[in-house]
């Protein structure tokens, strides 16, 4: 059993050590309930369960806490993929719900998997989401200020179950006073992969992330025969001709686990099958 979680991006000038030590804290409090979770519940199942637990703490910038689009409002993007049945589902810019992932996962049964704005936001309701502003007092000063932060970043988590199933899932409330409409990686098989040999959640800049082809290459490349560790080195050395700005957390069907960044520093924790690591 392994399960990786991440909190995104903190820039060293957003992380006093008070922030630092509640980011640690929150990452493994969450941690540690979903590795009681997975005692009895598969890889896709937990990924959801740790990634709402991520969306719900206001310390990262998914669910509540979302960072404010140029327009004043709040929209949301998760993903989900199992690597098993090879199924991906996600929402993009979705507004007024409090877990994105929730919806996500409900659209696993459909046929149309990935639903965008409107119908996205529509579809929640339909199912009985409750209405939900995840804005936050913080997020709100920070845009009536016009102040950019550099201190929240998406979220996500891979896991690898007793079963040997792999899964991801990401979520994210964008990169904050983005033009309505733009479509970030999160809820995109750059951003967030998975199949049978590897899983991968990833955070930064959302088009250099697409640019990179990210969670996809790293996974394609184990499949191939890379290493996990080789995969990344590979796939993060294509991203320095545009100094991509990006970071990946993933675990191997063989139990390996990795985490890489091209700038600091993403913020994570890990349980590796004997012990935890958190690194903010
Ligand atoms: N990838 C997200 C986006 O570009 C932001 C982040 O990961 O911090 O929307």
């Amino acid at each position: 059993m392994r399960i990786l979680i991440h909190g995104g991006f903190f820039s060293e000038s957003s992380q006093s050590n008070e922030t630092k030590l509640l980011k640690q804290k929150a990452l493994l409090d969450i941690l540690e309930k979903s590795k009681v979770y997975l005692k009895n519940n598969n890889a896709v199942s937990t990924s959801i369960f740790a990634t709402s637990l991520l969306e719900d703490s206001p310390l990262f910038n998914a669910g509540i806490g979302s960072q404010i689009q140029q327009d004043g409002k709040i929209r949301m993007s998760a993903a989900i993929m199992d690597g098993t049945s090879h199924k991906f589902s996600g929402v993009i810019n979705i507004e007024n719900v409090q877990n994105p992932i929730f919806v996500a996962q409900k659209l696993m049964r459909e046929d149309d998997r990935v639903l965008g704005g409107e119908g996205a936001t529509k579809y929640a309701f339909k199912e009985g989401f409750p209405l939900f502003s995840t804005e936050t007092k913080e997020r709100k000063i920070e845009y009536l200020t016009k102040k950019e932060n550099l201190g929240t970043g998406t979220v996500g988590c891979v896991v690898l179950d007793q079963n040997g199933k792999l899964a991801a899932a990401t979520s994210t409330g964008g990169k904050g006073f983005e033009i309505p409409g733009r479509v970030s990686d999160s809820a995109t098989i750059a951003g967030n992969y998975a199949n049978e040999h590897c899983a991968v959640s990833c955070t930064g800049v959302g088009e250099d992330i697409v640019s990179g082809a990210l969670a996809t290459k790293i996974v394609t490349r184990v499949t191939d025969g890379y290493a996990l560790k080789d995969a990344f080195k590979k796939t993060f050395e294509e991203l320095k001709p545009y100094d991509g700005f990006a970071g990946a957390i993933a675990v191997c069907k063989n139990g390996d686990v990795f985490f890489s960044e091209s700038h600091p520093k993403i913020v994570y924790a890990s349980f590796d099958g004997e012990s935890n690591t958190v690194f903010t």
